[in-house]
């Protein structure tokens, strides 16, 4: 690891990632000062505590639009554009710029295994039944990313952990350099956050980064990208849905079966049976696949896997049930917040009421609405893109009555639920998917998918028609 002793470190970003990371370089006495544009109370309650531990901290616009003199490294938060004018400026100057990621990375002890998930949907299920399957084998392992405990955290924590289940985002890669895990899963590569990283190309290209020299590439025989990506590693291992071909991972009528980690490809070794994934729909099976494939090449036993995913529960807001009412299925898959993701959900019900909306982030829905038209019952549609979801359904999917709603404050969800269940018949699935992110209405995605789940459990309260 790099002696950062003494170094003059900026950390850029007092949100999620940087206080640990500042905490991190403080305890191994780097000379830290935290920016932030933002100087509100959240980030001068955060400022106090870290001035404590002997950081300083630079609050408001002015103190974000440079690197403070003698500075040596700047490590970002992910979520910061490449423009921002901080590190804009600290590239003008030559200075490495890297994320907490790949800090975490240089910091991590020796012998720790990485396996890492990225992909644009399915990375928090993937770790977490990845963290699941290593645990059912004994294994020190935690799960980091998104959800729970940050990755320099986990890298510091004494005693410290066999091996990480890493989520990455397309973020955290671009501001990764030396990264290199012992093995990595692209799970699919759909349009998303293209506003972010300026186009479809540059979105696959931080990616593939994941693909790292001596890494072992875990990818998606039905994703033409990931396969795409794959093909330049030097060992690589394909997971998908079909009937495995040696080298892969795949299904066997209800089995989830191995060809790859086997001693002979002639004897697929089994995994676990398509009933102990959960919820079992079609995008779940594949994320279970690229899990497995990453605990077998941490040397994880073919038992383990089944047991792993047994053990795991399913997260919250997605593709979660909420209640029957009325013979109607009511389905909170609220982080679907890109158009791919809510494509996986409508294709797991025969026939839906879709709540979609939000923000698009520069995606396009017509391919999504042209391949589930013939699974919409009816749309309701709401948030601030909402316009576009409706001139796509009016061109790929005239006959499905719309209802759109106007209002956009958070508390317009009870509205929304009783115009889907208007629209729903007795074995219909209403489904909030909305295929966007959550931001110009509600605080973030939970919430969205937390206003929904009271205004579906509301509706079970009213006395029937
Ligand atoms: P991420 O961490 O990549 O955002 P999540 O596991 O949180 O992924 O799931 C995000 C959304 O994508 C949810 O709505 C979920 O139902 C859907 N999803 C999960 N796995 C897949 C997949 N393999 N393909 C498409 N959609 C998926």
């Amino acid at each position: 690891a790099a002696d950062w002793s003494g170094a003059r470190v900026c950390v850029a970003g007092l949100g999620v990632s940087g206080p640990p990371v500042a905490r991190a370089l403080l305890a191994l006495g780097a000379q830290v000062t935290v920016v932030d544009g933002r100087d509100d109370d959240t980030n001068r309650a955060r400022a106090a505590e870290l001035e404590r531990l002997g950081a300083r901290v630079l609050l408001g616009s002015a103190a974000a639009s440079a690197p403070p003199e003698g500075t040596g490294t700047v490590v970002t938060s992910p979520g910061w554009r490449p423009d921002a004018p901080l590190l804009r400026a600290a590239a003008a100057a030559g200075l490495p710029v890297i994320g907490d990621v790949e800090l975490a990375w240089r910091l991590r002890p020796s012998g720790q295994q990485w396996l890492a998930v990225t992909g644009t949907n399915g990375k928090t299920t993937t770790v977490k039944m990845l963290e699941s399957i290593l645990l059912a084998a004994g294994r020190r392992a935690l799960a980091v990313g998104n959800v729970g405990t940050s990755v320099v955290e986990a890298v510091t924590a004494r005693p410290g952990y066999d091996v990480l289940a890493v989520e990455l985002s397309s973020f955290q890669l671009h501001w990764s350099s030396s990264l290199a895990p012992d093995a990595a899963a692209v799970l699919n590569i759909a349009p998303d956050h293209l506003d972010w990283h300026g186009g479809m190309d540059a979105y696959a290209q931080a990616k593939g980064k994941v693909y790292a020299p001596g890494t072992l590439a875990v990818y998606n025989t039905a994703d033409p990208r990931t396969v795409r990506l794959a093909q330049g590693a030097e060992r690589r291992v394909g997971f998908g849905l079909a009937v495995p071909a040696p080298g892969e991972l795949g299904v066997v009528e209800d089995l989830l079966v191995d060809r790859a980690f086997v001693a002979d490809p002639a004897h697929a070794a089994e995994l676990a049976r398509l009933e102990d994934v959960r919820p079992l729909a079609p995008h779940n099976v594949a994320n279970a696949l690229a899990a497995a494939a990453l605990a077998r090449a941490a040397g994880v036993p073919a038992e383990a896997v089944g047991a792993g995913l047994r053990a795991f529960a399913p997260e919250p807001h997605r593709m979660a049930p909420v209640a029957t009412v009325a013979e109607v299925g009511y389905v909170n898959d609220s982080k679907a917040t890109n158009p791919h993701a809510a494509e996986a959900a409508l294709r797991s019900y025969p026939s839906v009421v879709w709540i979609a909306g939000g923000l698009l982030k520069g995606a396009d829905v017509g391919e999504l609405v042209r391949g589930t038209a013939h699974l919409l019952r009816g749309a309701v549609l709401l948030g601030a893109d909402r316009a576009r979801i409706a001139a796509a359904l009016a061109e790929h999917a005239p006959g499905v009555p719309v209802v759109d709603i106007a209002r956009t404050d958070p508390e317009v969800m009870p509205e929304v639920v009783a115009a889907a269940a208007k629209l729903a018949r007795p074995g219909d699935t209403v489904l909030l998917s909305p295929a966007a992110a959550s931001l110009d209405m509600f605080r973030d995605y939970p919430a969205r998918g937390d206003a929904f789940a009271a205004a579906v459990l509301a509706l079970a309260d009213t006395p029937g028609e």
